[in-house]
């Protein structure tokens, strides 16, 4: 399994295209320069292998694309895999470059192929090094070879190279090294950023206490839904529940026993929805929610059902058996309520009439 984080594949695979065309291009001046010395065939080998390689690398890349949207951790996997492979065989591309040069071109070509070297691994250190492992992998492999070649040559010139590689090996380490951290950084911080966003915008609809909608994303649900509605021509009810006497909850068992009933009834109320229903908490002990697609008369037997399941419950507060009642008031989307604003005046209207009828019930009835 793979643990290296999504967003930094991703940094890699984006990277990609840009660092092959990159490495076309230092490949088609290598070849033009070096095409009077080293042979033909050997050099359109080794150039067409470098075009084959930038496609499986862009073909890899697209692969890492796929599967990170996938979130396919397995083919990951096998595409890091890849990745390093093709890496190694780049590694060994570029060495043979140097090789060529000592073989075909007369010294000092190697200082040629020395700084190519150099040139492609500082780089990779932009493309490569949020895939930490490949780029380490890699860099190994274009440094060594270069460290042995300055050795078999081994004048002082040589041995100057020797000293800065000496010193140009941990200062691209740590150099990427930081690169990558800061990739992380930023990464967790974009993180956190959007999470705290995600947060926010949970705490700008929900009720804190009861966790359903507030009152203000209510009214601006049931907006949109109304105009959905009054064109499509279908219906929509509101239901105002009002807890009865709830006063009495706070006054006989305290102020945590009244959240506790405000709480359990939200989820108990809730449970008997259905996904299209919006619930929100209006008030102190109010609640409202706007039934899309439904008339007057279903509106009313759901009202009813949730009456008798609040009737028919107890709530256990500590140890003790808290009994509460709803009154429900009932309105419809008409001709004349069009706006929500009507629509729960409306329905406000009504709950009134079911306190004023005793409590307990629904009204209209
Ligand atoms: P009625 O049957 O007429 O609705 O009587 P009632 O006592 O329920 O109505 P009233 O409006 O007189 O009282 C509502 C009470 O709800 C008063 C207030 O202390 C309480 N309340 C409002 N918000 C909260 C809350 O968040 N937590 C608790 N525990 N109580 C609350
Ligand atoms: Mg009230
Ligand atoms: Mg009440």
């Amino acid at each position: 399994m793979s643990n290296v984080p999504a967003k930094l594949l991703q940094n890699v695979a984006e990277q990609t295209p840009r660092a092959m065309v990159a490495m076309l291009i230092v490949s088609i001046t290598y070849a033009l320069v070096f095409n009077i010395l080293i042979p033909f065939n050997i050099l359109m080998t080794w150039f067409c292998l470098q075009i084959l390689l930038a496609i499986c690398r862009i073909y890899n890349a697209k692969m890492f694309e796929k599967h990170l949207e996938k979130e396919d951790r397995k083919r990951l996997a096998n595409d890091e895999v890849i990745f390093i492979a093709l890496n190694v065989f780049q590694a060994f591309m570029w060495t043979a470059s140097s090789v060529m040069l000592i073989i075909y071109a007369r010294q000092p070509f190697e200082f040629v192929g020395f700084i190519l070297i150099i040139g492609i691994v500082t780089a990779a250190t932009l493309s490569m090094s949020s895939f930490f492992k490949a780029y380490l992998v890699f860099f190994i492999l274009m440094i060594t070879p270069q460290i042995a070649i300055m050795l078999y040559f081994g004048e002082y010139q040589h041995f100057a190279l020797l000293a800065f590689i000496v010193s140009y090996i941990p200062a691209t380490i740590l150099l990427s090294k930081s690169m990558l951290d800061s990739r992380i950084s930023s990464i967790k911080a974009h993180e956190d950023v959007e999470k705290s966003a995600e947060e926010f915008r949970r705490l700008s609809i929900m009720d804190n206490l009861t966790n359903i909608y507030n009152r203000r994303y209510f009214f601006e649900m049931a907006k949109k839904i109304m105009a959905i509605a009054s064109r499509q021509q279908t219906s929509v009810s509101l239901l105002m529940i009002d807890i009865d006497h709830f006063k009495k909850v706070n006054d006989n068992y305290g102020h945590q026993a009244g959240d506790f009933v405000l709480i359990h009834l939200a989820r108990v109320v809730e449970a008997s929805m259905r996904e299209s229903d919006i619930f929100a908490r209006i008030g102190g002990e109010e609640f409202a929610i706007l039934l899309n697609n439904t008339s007057m008369n279903d509106a009313k037997r759901i009202a009813e059902k949730i009456r008798i399941i609040i009737e028919s419950k107890d709530f256990l507060y500590n140890t003790i058996l808290i009994d509460t009642s709803v009154s429900i008031g009932v309105a419809e989307m008409t001709q004349e309520i069009t706006t929500i604003e009507a629509l729960y005046k409306q329905a406000d209207t009504h709950l009134y009439l079911a306190k004023g009828h005793g409590r307990n019930r629904v009204y209209p009835v």
